[in-house]
Parts: C-alpha cells; structure tokens; sequence
C-alpha cells in the first residue's frame, strides 16, 4: 500500500503560485514558482523494506515585494499516519532559503553594529530561523559576552561583568537582571546542551535586540540626525 504513493506525494507540478512566509515583508504572502525539480527517491533498506520519499526543489518570487528566495519540500512513507479509511496522510517538511521566521525579521540598523557583535548577532539571528535551538541560546549569551568585551567591561566572569556595564551606566539594573537570566539560560545551552522552547529564544532575542539599540545604534541614529541638522 505505501508503494503506491507516488502521486500524492507530487504537490506543486504544474502550480503557477504558492503560498509561504517572506523574508522581506515578514508576513506569508503569495509566491510564483519560477522553477521545479521533483526528485522522487525510491530504495530498499535491508531488514526494513522499501521507502519514499519526494523532494521538490523551487525558485520562488514573493509577489509582495519580489524578492527570490529559494523552497524545498519533501515527503516520505517514514512521515505519515493512516486515516480511518486505511489511506496515509502524509507530512510535508519545508524549508525555506534564506531562513525565516514570520513575524521575527532581522533588526534593522545592524550595520551600526561594531562587526564582531554583528557576527555573532547575525549567525544568532539564523540559527532561531533555522530552528537550531541550542546554537540560538549559545548565541544569546556570546552575544553578551561580546558587549562586554567591547565595552570593556571587568570582572572575572559574566556576571560581574554584567554589574560592570550598570556601573558605566550603558545599562539599567533591570536591564542587567534580565541579562543574568539570559546569560543562565546561555549557560543551560553551552554546558547541558537543553534546547530552550522557540517562544522563549524569541523573547531572549528581543530583550538583547533592545540592549544592543541601546548601547550602539539608537547613538549612531542620533548621531547622523545631528549632521544632518
Ligand atoms: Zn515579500
């Protein structure tokens, strides 16, 4: 019976459009599909039996803000369960190029970022996109590491660096509170290797995308503001 699935598992030949999250309009909008590869995968795994499985490779164009990303889409008879009528329902896996969240675009200004922040802080950034949770809340914490080395922070370990930015003023003591919490959920990741939910890593990441605008690119706005005046 799971032979035979070959057709269902065959979902956007001959479609013109589709529809999938942006990355630049940060929203699920309707895409064109320029081009199609299908590879359909058919093989036997000894003492297990057959399995396929379907890959479909796609360029594709928002028709918000035409920007071209790139889709792929797969499905195999080790994704599915049986309905009530005896057929299988099969799970489709998307990825999407370059990695996206809806509704979590990247900061914007990054470019104020001294660069081995914006490093870090980009490669953060794709890894929650990519659902890569434990490199994500690794991220977190190495991102604090960097402001505090670049703001020269001392102490002998993060926390008492931490305290060294509000001595300085680049931060509140509630920011730094929540910065404890964070460098303790960076430490669950490095040292346990625990995987944070997605929600919280979100959260996470707006609280150091504040403490990052604060200290570096709402100065560099106002800043250019000045000249401009
Ligand atoms: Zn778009």
């Amino acid at each position: 019976m799971r032979k035979s699935i070959k057709a269902k598992l065959i979902r956007h030949i001959n479609k013109k459009e589709f529809w999938v999250s942006c990355f630049e309009c940060n929203i699920e909008t309707s895409h064109k599909i320029w081009s199609q590869v299908n590879v359909f995968k058919d093989f036997d795994v000894e003492d297990y039996g057959p399995i396929q499985g379907n890959e479909e490779y796609m360029i594709i164009q928002c028709n918000g803000c035409h920007e071209f990303s790139f889709c792929s889409e797969s499905t195999s008879t080790e994704d599915c369960v049986p309905d009530d009528n005896g057929n299988f329902e099969y799970y489709v896996t998307t990825k999407l190029y370059p990695n996206r969240i809806t509704g979590r675009p990247k900061m914007k200004d990054v470019i104020y970022l001294p660069y081995e922040i914006r490093v870090v802080y980009e490669e953060t950034h794709s890894a929650l996109c990519a659902g890569q949770r434990v490199l994500t809340g690794i991220g977190l914490r190495a991102i604090i590491e960097s402001v505090c080395k670049d703001q020269k922070a001392k102490g002998t370990n993060l926390k008492i660096k931490i305290g060294d930015l509000v001595r300085k003023e680049f931060i509140t003591n509630r920011s730094a509170k929540i910065l404890q919490d964070l460098r303790f959920m960076g430490n669950k990741s490095a040292h346990e290797v625990k995987a944070h939910s997605t929600s919280t890593l979100k959260i996470a990441l707006d609280i150091v995308e504040h403490l990052l605008k604060e200290i570096y690119i709402l100065p560099k706005i106002a800043e250019d503001l000045n000249k401009k005046k």
